[in-house]
């Protein structure tokens, strides 16, 4: 227990920072400090408990106070650590692009489930498209997990394109991934197999109501979807029903409040297609499906 008679443990610094980002509000301030503690270290939260009762050395100490200083103001925890685990991936993530959610892996199956389907019908490599990247997350998970197709992925904002191609070059995509800077799908063209969108569709008076991490710090054009939250679908859809090839998939991440509202939508732009609301972990209305057989409209 004498490693460091006179100075500071590591055990001490992580009580320290819980500490400090309790009193910030912070939503989980133990788990947040051990990864706060554990990327100043260059180590993992196991290897934390090894070196407890080792000395923090200064520079360790004065990263970790920047860290923390910067969680405690409620940015979010993958901007300063720059990076957060989505599905089976570890991204990159840094300010300019919302943080990937666990809700949007739901999305992700919901597209490997019916590729799965298409691979074992033998079909011709899948044409894809991400609208709204961000991140990439969806376009990169996709892109890894069905090593035949062609993503294209795109976004407005310069910032977002640039974390998304960091995302592509680490995990080795160039050349079956394509980043476009264009509107929904202005700079796509078709036909598309799949078609993934994870839009902002926050309703614009809400937008004050979320948690500080969220209000303050997230891209506002990747979460506010304008007076009822359905601006950017309502343009979505009718570009995608030019550009879905006929079998094709169609999922669109949606607030659990827009379910029956979107599903009427998508009847009005899909009219003879197969169109359903999925529920996410929670039981939320969370996801848009709606797929083309290969006699529906678009042939
Ligand atoms: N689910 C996100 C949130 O509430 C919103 C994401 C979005 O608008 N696409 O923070």
């Amino acid at each position: 227990m004498d490693d460091c008679p006179a100075g500071v443990t590591t055990g001490d610094a992580l009580r320290w920072a819980a500490r400090n980002l309790a009193l910030a509000d912070v939503a989980s301030p133990r788990l947040d400090a051990e990864l706060l503690l554990g990327h100043a270290l260059g180590a993992s939260r196991t290897d934390l408990q090894l070196r407890w009762t080792e000395c923090l050395t200064p520079e360790a100490a004065h990263a970790l106070t920047a860290l923390i200083r910067r969680r405690a103001a409620r940015e979010p925890l993958a901007y300063i650590t720059g990076r957060r685990p989505f599905y089976d991936l570890d991204l990159y993530v840094a300010p300019g692009v919302l943080v990937p959610r666990p809700e949007t892996e739901g999305l992700v199956e919901e597209v490997l489930a019916w590729a799965q389907k298409w691979r074992a019908a033998g079909r011709r490599p899948l044409r894809i498209a991400d609208v709204g990247t961000g991140s990439g997350a969806i376009a990169v998970t996709l892109a890894r997990h069905l090593p035949e197709a062609t993503v294209a992925a795109t976004d407005l904002s310069p910032a977002a394109l640039a974390v998304a191609a960091e995302n592509v070059a680490r995990h080795g995509l160039g050349d079956r991934m394509r980043l476009v800077r264009a509107d929904l799908l202005a700079g796509v063209g078709g036909p598309l197999d799949v078609i993934a969108a994870n839009p902002p569709y926050v309703p614009s008076a809400r937008l004050a109501d979320l948690q500080p991490e969220i209000r303050e710090h997230e891209p506002r054009e990747a979460l506010d979807g304008g007076a009822d939250g359905l601006d950017v679908i309502r343009r979505l859809l009718p570009q995608a029903a030019e550009r879905l090839a006929a079998p094709g998939l169609l999922v669109v991440e949606i607030d659990e409040t827009h379910g029956e509202a979107v599903r009427r939508l998508a009847r009005q732009a899909f009219p003879h297609a197969d169109i359903a609301i999925r529920q996410d972990l929670a039981g939320l209305d969370r996801l848009l499906r709606v797929s083309l057989d290969n006699r529906s409209e678009s042939e």
